[in-house]
């Protein structure tokens, strides 16, 4: 029995070690995302576990694990199209009275994708209830809310 559960335990590990990257997918287009911002070192897309409308998801192409992995330029240019994807949103008719610009680095932070990346939440004085953990919002619901911030984006990428 002890073995059993010794080998099932190492099963587990090694599939665990085998999982790829979530946002590694995303990047190389194995897996769909509602994609705002793309260029050769930064990609935007909505987050599937939204805190509220409009929760975009600032991401290096390059794989890096925290906030000491990314090469500062990168580091730079997120915090860049995290302002446009702010002006963007501004300009939508999506509702946001302020906005969270937040990275969790580490698991003690509150990561839990350990592919680095910056939160651009908007948020409300009245905040609506936070979803549960876990809540998944559907693709299809998604998309339209990209369409809208992606279309203010090309008006508003001047910083
Ligand atoms: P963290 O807790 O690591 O700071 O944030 C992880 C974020 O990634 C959460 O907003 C969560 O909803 C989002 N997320 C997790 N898995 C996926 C996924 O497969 N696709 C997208 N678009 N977002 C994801
Ligand atoms: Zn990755």
């Amino acid at each position: 029995m002890k073995y059993l559960l010794l080998f099932l335990l190492g099963v587990l590990g090694l599939c665990a070690a085998d999982k790829p990257c979530l946002f590694c997918e995303i990047a190389a287009g194995r897996l769909e995302a509602s994609m705002i911002w793309r260029d050769e070192s930064v990609m935007a897309f909505l987050s599937i576990g939204p805190r509220n409308v409009g929760h975009v998801l600032v991401v290096p192409v390059q794989h890096a694990e925290g906030i000491l992995d990314l090469p500062p330029a990168t580091a730079h240019h997120m915090m860049d199209v995290a302002q446009k994807i702010v002006r963007a949103i501004k300009q939508t008719d999506l509702p946001a009275e302020g906005f969270n610009l937040k990275l969790n680095s580490g698991a003690a932070a509150g990561q839990t994708v350990f592919h680095v990346h910056l939160h651009v939440i908007p948020r409300f004085a009245a905040e609506p209830p936070e979803p549960p953990p876990g809540t998944r919002v559907a693709k299809a619901q998604l998309d339209p809310i990209a369409d809208k911030i992606r279309a203010k984006l090309d008006l508003a990428a001047t910083l």
